[in-house]
């Protein structure tokens, strides 16, 4: 095939626009991006070798090079794993796969400062694009393990590439790039230094467990090199071990240990943070590092990491998750599912195992009771993890809670052993405190006497529940109501019995009594009379709404509002009732109830006018009004909208 021009996709290319105009402060790392990839494409190369016995591809000495050229003014890293085929090429370096990459540049445009910028492309990770903060053109020369031809591909990274055929490439990928000329002019940023180069590589691409080799002497300018180049920092003792096994004279810039296989005291949190930055393709430090050794009969050893921010996809359908899978330090595969539960998809790290098969499969593991061991632990570890952090460091736990609480709570409906820890760990927005979330167990120790449950309500959003009308006898008792808005809540608070031996009740559901032992005495007693004051109404409009409700009642729960919507204690919700229907799972109409309060001028006056046999279309109008009033406050749906909007009108014309 000749030679193509493509365009960038739209988003690739907008982001390329910001790469090249250099948002992201610290460039060295396009470095760490390249030999990250280069260590992915060894691992996949290895694993494809083990499948396919026929693939024909050298793995006998599979490594990372990097070859610099100061008069050039070009750096390459070359690596001799899977390689990719010209659609390969076209499809993962023409475009960006990400579910959400339109949100994150326009946030990303939006940034203010260059510091919320760095934040925002560090979440994002941009891999190879990383290059064009640095180089002014980029070639990657590559050829599919198994294939003849390679393809060459070469990019500004101003809109457009260019692809060809490439005859002679080598198996494997090499990434060119022409450096920009500004980067060198203060030296501190010469890519081109073999000092820069070992600097860069040992502090983020340490661990990586393939061999990343330079040529021993510079190439090609001697007196460019660094006087530093050889200054004894350490890094030459690795290239010591390795000298002679591969000419000419290589130096391996990188010790190759695995981080979880080094003794703790051995490892910088800096490394481990690095780690997690090559598994996870975040440019940011996680949240929380957690190392796990078991011995014994299955040993394993697990390096976690829970990120410091929410990856754009954390709810899409098909979020990659798991953690990687390692079988005595050689990579068997990426996202594993079987070791972390769904709820804990925002996990990333390592898990070594001693006794596993090198050619596993994930059905296997699937099925193996020595993986389900190990995800029960490593679930357990987690939930701890957070639990300790909720107690000694709470500025964490809440950025913890803010980035992955709803993912989390996931965890009620599906993980029954952990469901009270997954609880203690969790925090609700709540009536107590408008900034601050509350811990059930906070919330349990506030409880005023003769409270017996927790209560919740569950909507759209807090401040649409401010104001619910459900809240008021609440509110006048002083008593706190938690207020869920998380779609998972309306799910999890109807499979959650209780907590500390405290029912869960929702605001909007049953009756409402509160108060003390006496308080409650009394209100029966109002209750009764009151009861026979309305009776007559009360029957009436039952029927006259019949269609829509199954009981129009008195409330003991509004101070304020005229009438509210409740629904029986064991009813699904609208909102439920919403999701199940969105879910295609048919659900039967559920008719709720109307509650009057008895202290509204409004009610007492219909009240009379019914007494007084006053006029029934009237009456049925305002009783229609009443109940979609009571609709709208929950934020419920009119059945017939322009019907009550015309009622209103009439009535207001009236007031004029
Ligand atoms: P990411 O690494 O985050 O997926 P990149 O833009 O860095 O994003 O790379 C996109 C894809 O291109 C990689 O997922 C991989 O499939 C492919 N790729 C990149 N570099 C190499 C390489 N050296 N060898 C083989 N494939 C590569």
């Amino acid at each position: 095939m000749t030679s193509e021009t493509h365009e960038f996709q739209v988003e690739a290319r907008q982001l390329l626009q910001m790469m090249i105009h250099s948002i992201y402060s610290n460039k060295d790392v396009f470095l760490r991006e390249l030999v990250s990839n280069a260590s992915d494409a060894l691992d996949k190369l290895r694993l494809e070798a083990l499948r396919d016995g026929d693939l024909g591809a050298d793995v006998s000495d599979l490594h990372v090079a990097i070859e610099s050229d100061p008069a050039a003014r070009t750096l390459t890293v070359r690596d001799n794993g899977i390689g990719m085929s010209r659609e390969d090429v076209v499809a993962l370096i023409g475009t960006i796969a990400n579910s959400g990459t339109a949100a994150f540049l326009k946030d990303l445009r939006a940034a203010e400062d260059s510091a919320t910028a760095d934040g925002l492309i560090g979440q994002f990770g941009v891999g190879f694009y990383a290059s064009f903060m640095v180089a002014d053109e980029v070639t990657l020369v590559t050829r599919l393990a198994g294939e003849s031809v390679g393809t060459r591909w070469t990019s500004t990274g101003e809109g457009t590439y260019t692809v060809e055929d490439a005859v002679d490439a080598p198996q494997g990928t090499a990434v060119t790039l022409h450096l920009k000329a500004e980067d060198s002019e203060d030296g501190l940023h010469d890519y081109t230094s073999r000092w820069k180069i070992k600097e860069i590589v040992k502090r983020y691409s340490d661990f990586i467990t393939w061999p990343i080799r330079m040529a021993a002497e510079p190439v090609a300018a001697d007196t460019d090199a660094d006087p530093d180049a050889d200054g004894g920092d350490g890094a030459s003792e690795a290239g010591d071990r390795e000298a002679g096994t591969a000419p000419p004279a290589p130096e391996v810039l990188n010790s190759m240990k695995a981080l979880w296989a080094r003794s703790r005291d051995d490892v910088t949190d800096d490394e481990y943070h690095e780690l997690y930055k090559h598994i996870s393709h975040d440019w940011n430090d996680p949240l929380e590092t957690i190392r796990l050794q078991a011995e014994g009969t299955f040993e394993y050893q697990a390096l976690l990491f829970i990120p410091s921010h929410a990856p754009h996809d954390l709810f899409a359908q098909d979020h990659a998750r798991g953690v990687q899978l390692y079988v005595k330090r050689v990579f068997i595969m990426d996202n594993c599912e079987a070791l972390m539960p769904p709820y804990l998809r925002f996990v990333k790290g390592v898990v070594d195992a001693a006794d596993l098969s090198l050619n596993v499969s994930r059905e296997i593991l699937q099925q193996d009771r020595q993986i389900q061991l190990m995800h029960r632990r490593l679930a357990k570890k987690v939930l701890s993890t957070v639990k300790d952090m909720q107690a000694k460091e709470p500025e964490r736990y809440a950025t913890f809670w803010r980035e992955f609480g709803r993912a989390l709570k996931e965890g009620l409906l599906s993980d029954f052993e952990n469901q009270e820890t997954i609880l203690k760990v969790s925090s609700f927005a709540s009536t107590h405190d408008t900034e601050k979330p509350t811990t059930l167990a906070q919330y349990v120790e506030r409880m005023k006497d003769g409270q017996e449950h927790i209560f919740h309500l569950t909507g759209e959003s807090r401040q649409a529940m401010e104001n619910s009308p459900h809240l008021e006898a609440f509110r006048a008792k002083g008593i706190e109501v938690l207020l869920l808005s998380d779609p998972v809540d309306e799910v999890w608070v109807e499979a959650v019995p209780q907590f500390a031996g405290k029912q869960l009740r929702s605001v909007a559901k049953g009756e409402v009594d509160l108060g003390t032992e006496e308080e409650k005495q009394e209100a029966e007693t109002e209750r009764e009379q009151l009861q026979e004051e309305f009776q007559g109404l009360l029957a009436w409009m039952t029927e006259r709404l019949g269609e829509s409700v199954k009981e129009v009642r008195l409330s003991t729960r509004l101070t304020v509002s005229p009438a509210c919507i409740v629904s029986d204690a064991h009813d699904v919700t609208p909102a439920l009732e919403n999701m199940y229907r969105v879910m295609g799972r048919p659900v039967p109409q559920v008719k709720r109830i109307l509650e009057l309060n008895p202290g509204h001028p409004l009610v007492t006056g219909l009240n009379k006018a019914h007494a007084g046999g006053g006029d029934t279309t009237n009456l049925a109008e305002t009783t229609e009004l009443l109940h979609g009033m009571a609709l709208l406050a929950e934020g419920g749906e009119l059945a017939d909208a322009p019907r009550f909007v015309r009622l209103l009108a009439d009535r207001l014309e009236r007031t004029l």
